[in-house]
């Protein structure tokens, strides 16, 4: 029996059960035993080959986050659905449509996050973080759920880089939470990016808007799709950002918020851009960006990619969200972040032949007799102590097999001990680059693999 009801997979069963005698899997229809298991659709493993990038991606995130004082947080992966009902809002697709949702065994209804931002601001007042010095600057990475329609840069899971800080109504924090991204961005080596700045006003001023919003699309709106004839009643903004076709011609001269602006709104958004264009960040205004939910202020960013296909071109986005503590039921608290999309920037750097090398793997030992294994057990744990990665194969292949394992790896030398190099205390070694060999005592191999890893081609190591 499956599980639970994750919406929106409910034909796909758990494989939790196993019958220890049989082995069969509980829960499997007859005709799916013994099929090996498959990730599930829109899910998918990251294999070594492009574990490197994002390692690279993670640690330019942490660097470029600690460097202005942002301290991580780590939120669970399952929420309280409410969360993210109230946090997200129910009036987007993201709740209405997309996300894993299901009852727990203590009879809760859970969801798998499918961002973060409402649960850090969570965190923050669950925490006691409100108490702390403000605004708090908090960032986190890690996985999201979403149950949309898969394809190359939209997955099930994906991943985000995120920074929210919170507790100021600043817009010099509006500009800092902007140059964090693009500084992300440009420190992975994107390029091709462009960043789309808008302003949607406030509670002040956003219903005048709102109603002007209306009275431009009333006229066409037989023509449009039946989620903007909801919209046009739930949420006008969002009729700016529909990507149907049947749409996006009545969007084209659709008022601007700009020209609504209240009198603060406006001044906060001098300020932003003053501060951009100060900072030498490059933006383009762009009147049909919105965040399309009440809790949503001011200032909304995205960045987008030039090369990446259609809805799939954002690698990231932002703003102000000055009542989304409220919606919560926390104390009204300014807040302002961003989430960016690890998978695209990922596939933006592969397009570019910008992906991270694997890591560098200095050293291959292997000993050639059982007896040498564990003397080349400790001389590998003496040379990884120098601060190199260094493989041991103990294994019983050739030596043939295992030098062309040495060299599919991609190690700079080779260490062989055996027999000869037993009794006389010194071991060879090879030059993987300029396939050349020589003996040297033990003691000396230190230096020698230091020659080898100075002489080779200059490899950046890359990081897993
Ligand atoms: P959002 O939270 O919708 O503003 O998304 C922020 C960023 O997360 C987007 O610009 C994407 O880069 C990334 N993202 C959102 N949804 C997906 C998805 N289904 N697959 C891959 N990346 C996603």
């Amino acid at each position: 029996m499956p599980r639970g009801n994750i919406l929106g997979v409910g034909s796909q069963h758990t494989c939790e059960e196993r019958a220890p005698a049989s082995g069969i899997i509980l829960g499997m229809s007859p005709n799916q035993t013994g099929v090996p298991p498959r990730t599930v659709p829109g899910m998918r493993d990251l294999l070594p080959d492009e574990t490197p990038t994002w390692g690279r991606l993670e640690r330019i995130a942490r660097v470029v986050s600690i460097q202005r004082g942002y301290a991580r947080v780590v939120t669970p992966i399952l929420e309280p659905t409410e969360l993210f009902a109230r946090g997200v809002g129910e009036a987007t697709d993201i709740v209405e449509k997309e996300m894993y949702t299901f009852t727990d065994k203590g009879d809760r209804s859970v969801t798998l996050r499918p961002e973060a931002t409402a649960s850090v601001v969570r965190a923050y007042f669950q925490g006691g973080l409100n108490q702390g010095p403000q605004p708090a600057r908090l960032w986190y990475e890690g996985p999201m759920f979403r149950y949309d329609r898969p394809q190359a840069g939209r997955y099930r899971q994906f991943f985000q880089y995120g920074i929210e800080a919170i507790g100021s109504d600043s817009p010099w924090l509006d500009v800092e939470v902007i140059e964090v991204a693009a500084d992300w961005l440009a420190k992975c080596g994107v390029t091709g990016t462009r960043l789309q700045l808008n302003s949607i006003g406030d509670g002040n001023c956003r219903p005048a808007y709102r109603e002007a919003l209306r009275d431009h699309f009333r006229p066409h709106l037989a023509e449009m799709c039946d989620d903007d004839k909801r919209r046009f009643d739930t949420n006008p903004l969002r009729l700016l950002d529909c990507k149907k076709t049947s749409c996006t011609p009545f969007q084209v001269d659709a008022p601007s918020p700009i020209d609504y602006l209240c009198e603060p709104c406006r001044e906060h958004h001098a300020v932003v851009e003053a501060g951009l264009k100060g900072l030498g960040i490059e933006y383009d205004a762009n009147p049909r960006l919105v965040r399309g939910l009440d809790y949503y202020t001011r200032t909304a960013f995205e960045f987008w990619h030039v090369d990446l296909e259609g809805a799939q071109n954002a690698l990231g986005g932002g703003g102000r969200y000055d009542g989304l503590a409220e919606t919560l039921g926390f104390a009204a608290t300014p807040a302002v972040g961003f989430a960016m999309g690890a998978d695209r920037v990922v596939l933006a750097l592969q397009r570019q032949g910008a992906a991270a090398p694997p890591p560098r793997l200095a050293v291959y030992v292997i000993p050639t007799v059982s007896d040498a294994a564990l003397p080349a057990a400790r001389l590998a744990r003496d040379l990884r102590a120098e601060g190199w990665s260094v493989v041991l194969d103990a294994g019983d292949r050739s030596l043939k097999a295992r030098m062309r394992q040495a060299q599919k790896m991609g190690a700079d030398a080779v260490v062989i001990i055996g027999e000869e190099e037993l009794k006389s205390g010194r071991v060879v070694i090879r030059d993987m680059a300029a396939a050349g060999q020589r003996e040297v005592a033990s003691e000396d191999l230190a230096r020698e693999v230091d020659r080898i890893l100075d002489s080779s081609a200059p490899a950046e190591g890359g990081e897993a």
